[in-house]
């Protein structure tokens, strides 16, 4: 009989499993306990995969041999407990996606970068002329693109909800771009659990396998040395030289791993701030021990512009420059936004507060904010920690008014900054459509 593969969630990870597993033999049932979209209903259907909406059938889903439980979940849903109760495994997509191929993994995780630096990794490795697949968090599920059974190369980019639910996932490059409190609702307000649940990306890891890092992270530090793993270490830095690795010197990023070394100038990077500098040595740490040649490494380095939504330049209007990092979600992403300003900037602030401490902001406010325009439902907290700081603070809840507001107040030579550093779910149906309005705002000035 075949095995049942009972998936919970619908959306990119749920539906994506659901055709791998119909491929390899398993009777599959999706369950969802809202509502599915549209789309993926079509594709379910048109794959004759069994599904529900609006809550889980319990005996459908108590009889599986194994569960895919779809990251958004958590583990104390009531479905899940039970399941857990009656020692029917439950897993992740990333788990049950990575059975299925000999495809060589490149897992990158982290509190930010993840994106900026998976979706670089990929352009290397593709402008490389490897046979390689974006996945996991961004774009398609990597439980489809394993189904679809062509690529030789994976790059992923994981949440700490992915690695959660795997068991034996063992990505022969990881990648750890930092660490910083976020997500703690999922981790019962304690860091160190966090902490430990991005570190899964290495614990299968051999020492045939590589482990990239920032060495600059002193918890990454911290814990590595109280939790030494088996691959390889390969940290990278802004701050000392590194015999092994990636640093900065002279304004270039050095990169030497054993016999390789390659150097390139900082200044023709086309990605800008001290945060990309970090993704960019990452990213091409990831290429060198994938033998991408030099010349193709440094031309793309000039070449990629980023990521939508991440410090992404939108125009120049009257010698001001917009930008949009409605993808900043989060203090320290904001950091490194303002970090790198280098005109006095106004800035666009405040959202959906996740338990945000904006302490570690102030010396760089104080230096390079000339205006603050809080827009969120309640901004209370950004004008306690800032109203000494700037002088100028507005309060606006449409993002028409922010970008209205900025505009008058920015002159020649400045910047407007959307760099929220909250959540967008307050006013916004997520960072994608907050940073939109930001543009078609700026676009209709
Ligand atoms: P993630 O996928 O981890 O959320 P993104 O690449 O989407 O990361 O970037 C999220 C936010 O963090 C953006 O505002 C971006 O400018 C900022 N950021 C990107 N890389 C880093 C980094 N290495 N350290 C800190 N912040 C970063």
């Amino acid at each position: 009989m075949a095995e049942r593969l009972v998936i919970l969630g619908a959306g990119e990870s749920g539906v994506g499993t659901a055709i791998l597993g119909k491929k390899k033999g398993f009777e599959v049932f999706v369950s969802d306990f809202g509502k599915v979209k549209e789309h993926y209903k079509q594709v379910l259907i048109h794959n004759e995969i069994e599904w529900e909406e609006g809550g889980h059938t319990e005996a459908k889903v108590l009889s599986a041999t194994i569960v895919m439980k779809s990251p958004g979940i958590k583990d104390t849903a009531a479905m899940v407990v039970k399941l857990k109760a009656k020692g029917i495994p439950v897993i992740s997509e990333i788990e049950f996606a990575s059975k299925y191929t000999k495809a060589i993994i490149v897992g990158i995780t982290g509190s930010n970068g993840k994106t900026t630096t998976a979706t670089l990794t990929y352009e290397l490795l593709r402008q490389g002329g490897l046979n390689v697949a974006l996945g996991g968090n961004i774009g398609k599920s990597f439980a489809e693109e394993v189904a679809e059974d062509v690529y030789e190369n994976f790059v992923l980019e994981l949440s700490s909800f992915q690695l959660d639910g795997i068991e034996t996932f063992r990505p022969h490059i990881a990648v750890l771009t930092n660490l910083s409190p976020d997500h703690l609702d999922r981790y019962d307000y304690n860091y160190e659990n966090y902490i430990a649940s991005k570190f899964r990306i290495a614990m299968n890891q051999t020492p045939e396998d590589y482990f990239i890092y920032d060495a600059d992270d002193a918890e990454i530090n911290k814990w590595l040395q109280q939790h030494p793993i088996q691959s390889q270490l390969l940290p990278f830095s802004l701050k000392k030289e590194l015999k092994k690795g990636a640093f900065i010197k002279d304004n270039n990023i050095i990169l030497t791993i054993d016999n390789t070394n390659l150097t390139m100038p900082i200044a023709t990077l086309g990605l800008q701030g001290q945060h990309n500098l970090k993704n960019a040595m990452a990213a091409s740490t990831v290429a060198t021990l994938l033998k991408i040649r030099k010349t193709t490494i440094r031309e793309c380095m000039e070449s990629f512009q980023g990521v939508e939504h991440r410090l992404e330049r939108v125009l120049k209007i009257n010698k001001v420059l917009y930008i949009n990092d409605s993808k900043a979600t989060n203090v320290n992403a904001t950091f490194y936004a303002l970090d790198s300003m280098e005109t006095p900037t106004v800035w666009i602030v405040g959202g959906e507060d996740k338990g945000n401490d904006y302490s570690e902001l102030l010396p760089l406010v104080n230096e390079k904010v000339k205006a603050i325009i809080c827009l969120g439902v309640d901004n209370q907290k950004i004008i306690n920690a800032f109203g000494n700081v700037v002088d100028i603070m507005v309060e606006t809840q449409s993002m028409q008014d922010a970008v209205q507001v900025a505009y008058r107040m920015a002159s020649r030579g400045e910047t407007v900054l959307l760099s929220p550093a909250c959540a967008s779910f307050d006013l916004f149906e997520n960072y994608e459509d907050r940073g939109r309005q930001f543009k078609d705002a700026v676009r209709n000035l």
